[in-house]
C-alpha cells in the first residue's frame, strides 16, 4: 500500500523542519515494517503563507524525494487547502494531519491496520482536551452536541486527522460543494469506518492559525452546509406567534361581547401587531423552506456511491 500524508500549512515555518523530520521517520518506520511501499509521500500544501513556509517546502522537496509540495495561489483556509491536497495527491491511502504536531503520529500505524482490515475511513478521535483553553473546550463540545441535535452526522471530537482510502477520496471528489466542512461530508460517504482515539499534545511551535474569526466561520459553515434546521425554526416560530395572536383576537372579541372590561382601542392595535408579526415570520419561514430546497439542489451532491459490484 502506498501511503500519502497530506499536511496543510499556513505560516508554519517555525514547525515545518520538525514536522518534516518526524513525518519522514514515521514513513521510514512503516516502510521497515513493510506496511507501506517505498514510494509513499509527504504532500505539503502551502495555503498562501506569508512567511518562509513555501521556501522551506521547496528546500525539503529538493533534499529528499518523499517530500512534495502544492502551493495555493492565496489563503483559502484549512478545509480548502486540505481538500486540494487530498484531490491532487496520489497513493492508496491518504492521511491528513495538521502541521503543528498536535496529533499523535503513532496512530497512523493503527489507521493503516484498520485500512488493511477493509475500512475506507479511519477517524482520529482526540480523547483529551487539556491542551485547549476552557473556553474552546466548552464551545467545541457543545458545538458537537448542537450539530447532532440539528441532525448533522459528525464524529464527536474528531477534527481533520483521518485516513481515507483511494476509494473514499474518489467519492469525496464528487462533492462539488463550495462551502466546505469536511467533517460533515466524510460521514456522508458511507463506507466502512473506524475511530481510533489518541491524546492530543500542545502545538509544537508558533501559535494557532485558527483565530476566533476562522473558528466561528467554520462552525457556522458546519451548520448551514448540512442543516436547514435554522430555517425551519423561523417557520415554527412564526406559526406559534400566529396561533397565539389568533387566540388573542378571539379572546379580545369575547371580552368585548360578553363583559364590560374592554379597553377601547386595545384589541385593534395590539392584536394586529402580533398577528402581522406572526404572519410575516411564517411567510419568511415558508420562503426559507423553498430557499432551503434550492440551496440543497444547487449543491449537486452525488446521490449515491456504489460500494461493491459483482
Ligand atoms: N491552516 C491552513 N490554512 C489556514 C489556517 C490553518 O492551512 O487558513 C492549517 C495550519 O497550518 C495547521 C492546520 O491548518 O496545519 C490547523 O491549524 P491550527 O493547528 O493552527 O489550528 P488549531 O489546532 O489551533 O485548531
Ligand atoms: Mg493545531
Amino acid at each position: 500500500m502506498t501511503l500519502t500524508i497530506v499536511i496543510p500549512c499556513y505560516n508554519e515555518a517555525e514547525v515545518l523542519p520538525e514536522t518534516v523530520r518526524r513525518l519522514r521517520s514515521v514513513l521510514q518506520d512503516l516502510e521497515s515494517k513493510e506496511k507501506i511501499t517505498s514510494n509513499s509521500k509527504l504532500v505539503f500544501v502551502d495555503d498562501g503563507s506569508k512567511d518562509q513556509t513555501w521556501a522551506l517546502i521547496e528546500r525539503f522537496a529538493d533534499e529528499c524525494s518523499v517530500v512534495q509540495g502544492i502551493k495555493l495561489s492565496r489563503n483559502y483556509g484549512h478545509q480548502n487547502a486540505l481538500l486540494a491536497g487530498l484531490l491532487v495527491a496520489q497513493g492508496d491511502a491518504l492521511v491528513s494531519v495538521d502541521a503543528d504536531l498536535q496529533d499523535d503520529l503513532g496512530v497512523i500505524e493503527q489507521m493503516l491496520d484498520a485500512c488493511h482490515d477493509g475500512c475506507d475511513v479511519v477517524y482520529g478521535v482526540r480523547e483529551n482536551r487539556e491542551t485547549d483553553s476552557a473556553f474552546k473546550r466548552f464551545t467545541a463540545e457543545n458545538y458537537y452536541c448542537l450539530l447532532a441535535f440539528m441532525g448533522v452526522d459528525v464524529v464527536f471530537n474528531h477534527a481533520d486527522y483521518r485516513l481515507l482510502s483511494r476509494r473514499a477520496v474518489e467519492a469525496l471528489r464528487e462533492y462539488g460543494e463550495v462551502n466546505l466542512f469536511l467533517r460533515g461530508i466524510i460521514p456522508l460517504l458511507g463506507f466502512r469506518s473506524r475511530s481510533i482515539s489518541y491524546r492530543r499534545a500542545e502545538r509544537f511551535a508558533g501559535e494557532s492559525k485558527y483565530p476566533m474569526r476562522k473558528m466561528l466561520s467554520l462552525a457556522f459553515q458546519g451548520i448551514t452546509s448540512f442543516s436547514t434546521f435554522p430555517l425551519r425554526l423561523i417557520t415554527v416560530l412564526g406559526l406559534i406567534i400566529f396561533v397565539i395572536s389568533s387566540l388573542m383576537g378571539v379572546w379580545a372579541i369575547g371580552i368585548r361581547l360578553f363583559s364590560d372590561l374592554a379597553v377601547p382601542g386595545w384589541a385593534s392595535t395590539v392584536v394586529p401587531a402580533y398577528f402581522l408579526g406572526g404572519i410575516q415570520l411564517l411567510s419568511i419561514g415558508i420562503i426559507g423552506e423553498y430557499l432551503a430546497k434550492i440551496y440543497m439542489e444547487t449543491k449537486r451532491r452525488p446521490r449515491f456511491h456504489i460500494e461493491k459490484l459483482r
